[in-house]
């Protein structure tokens, strides 16, 4: 890994004194023109292997396709974009193979600090697989702070983790002040942003040191590719050896898969606003639902999160939301059988809104309640989307 993973710079980035936006950028995959036919869209490249100079080198950068890939590169200098990352963005095949990559750049004896509540697979490999690798754990509720100072160990915490807004219950953490608290502890921060995306909050600039986001949700948001990604602040010993990480393990995301990645970040400013409105929009109705006991969701303004949200969050407060369903675990399992445009299924953030009980797939130990549904929020006609949330609910609350 002797290459910079930083993004090679796009043909240009400002005009008349003034920095195209992230969107603009977004929009024409950075102004890249494939300088061999000079079309605007580059190529994908397939190669597992690349040609040796006469004189031993590899002038081009690339020598086999396990370390470094070009399309890869291509899709990492918009996310890098994206995140404001300095120390540029690599993407993996899949969230999970991002996330413990962070954790396996650790050293034996480290103590982690993540939050109780999180993606339920990530806190199961925590749980199973950090104290064979010698990492301390501690759980604790990340959106309040004092707790989260309480469980930071100064000079033994190395890595505090957060999720926000957190899966399943949307609860909003505070990343600049807990990027503080990590950082007098003498800890990193790492930020799973997974549900706010680079359009609604971008954690380096408050602090945070990492950034990652599981790519198989709005970022390609097309429910077609599974990938995950790191964003770093800094270029430092850390930063290298996940790099390092990624290309011993092999856990580079396939050329394929970047380029379908790569087309969908064309119009993720697009897709993420329609489905934040969206989002927004059901929030608002579902929670005066006589079948509805409780709707969670940062953008409404008694939610506990929405002060945070509103500092740390802009143009929107995500896709995600859940509600709670009177009748228990009983009526929010007939109310997601009942459903004919949503979809039952799990996962996020594509253009076709999901429905889950989410309890159902977390099992025993799990934060959320069992009368939980888990809604990912896409594209439709909101007013169809409503109404057929309302007849799978009044149809599950009839059932027997
Ligand atoms: C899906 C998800 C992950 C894991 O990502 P994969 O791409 O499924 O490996 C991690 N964090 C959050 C918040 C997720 O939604």
């Amino acid at each position: 890994m002797s290459q910079p993973n930083a993004p090679q710079g796009p043909s240009d980035t400002r005009t008349e004194g003034r920095d195209f936006a992230p969107r603009s950028l977004a929009a024409q995959a950075m102004g890249r023109i494939d300088p061999g036919t000079r079309a605007v869209v580059m190529p994908l490249h397939v190669s597992t292997t690349f040609i040796r100079d006469p004189d031993n080198r590899y002038s081009s950068g690339y020598s086999y396709a396990r370390p470094d890939n070009a399309t890869v590169r291509e899709a990492e200098a918009v996310l890098a974009m994206l995140e404001g990352a300095q120390a540029g963005a690599l993407l993996f095949g899949s969230g999970m193979a991002a996330a413990t990559a962070v954790f396996g750049a650790l050293e034996p004896g480290d103590h982690v600090v993540a939050g109780t509540v999180m993606y339920w697979a990530l806190k199961r490999w925590l749980r199973e697989e950090a104290p064979r690798r010698g990492l301390t754990l501690t759980f604790v509720d990340t959106d309040d702070l004092d707790a989260l100072r309480a469980a930071v160990q100064p000079g033994r915490t190395r890595l505090v983790w957060i999720e926000t807004p957190g899966n399943p219950l949307w609860t909003v953490s505070d990343i600049a002040a807990a990027a503080e608290i990590a950082h007098a502890a003498g800890a990193r921060l790492a930020v799973d942003s997974t549900a706010a995306s680079p359009v609604h909050t971008r954690p380096l600039e408050l602090g945070a040191d990492l950034v990652m986001h599981s790519a198989t949700k709005i970022l390609n948001g097309h429910s077609d590719v599974v990938a995950g990604v790191l964003a770093g602040a800094r270029a430092d010993a850390f930063w290298e050896r996940i790099q390092g990480i990624r290309a011993g393990s092999g856990g580079i995301l396939g050329p394929f898969e970047a380029y379908l990645l790569m087309r969908s970040l064309r119009t993720l400013h697009l897709r993420a606003a329609a489905q934040a409105a969206g989002a927004m929009r059901l929030a608002e109705r579902l929670r005066g639902h006589p079948h509805v006991t409780r709707v969670l969701y940062p953008g409404l303004p008694d939610d506990p999160g929405h002060a945070v949200a509103r500092r740390q969050m802009r143009d929107g407060f995500g896709f995600m939301l859940s509600i709670r369903v009177a009748g228990g675990e009983a009526g929010a399992v007939a109310t997601a059988a009942r459903v004919r445009l949503w979809k039952r299924a799990t996962s996020l953030g594509g253009v076709e809104s999901l429905i889950e009980h989410r309890a159902s797939v977390e099992g025993p130990g799990s934060p959320c309640p069992p009368d939980l549904l888990r809604l990912s929020t896409g594209i439709e006609d909101t007013d169809d989307l409503l109404a057929d949330l309302d007849q799978a609910l009044r149809a599950g609350h009839a059932a027997p």
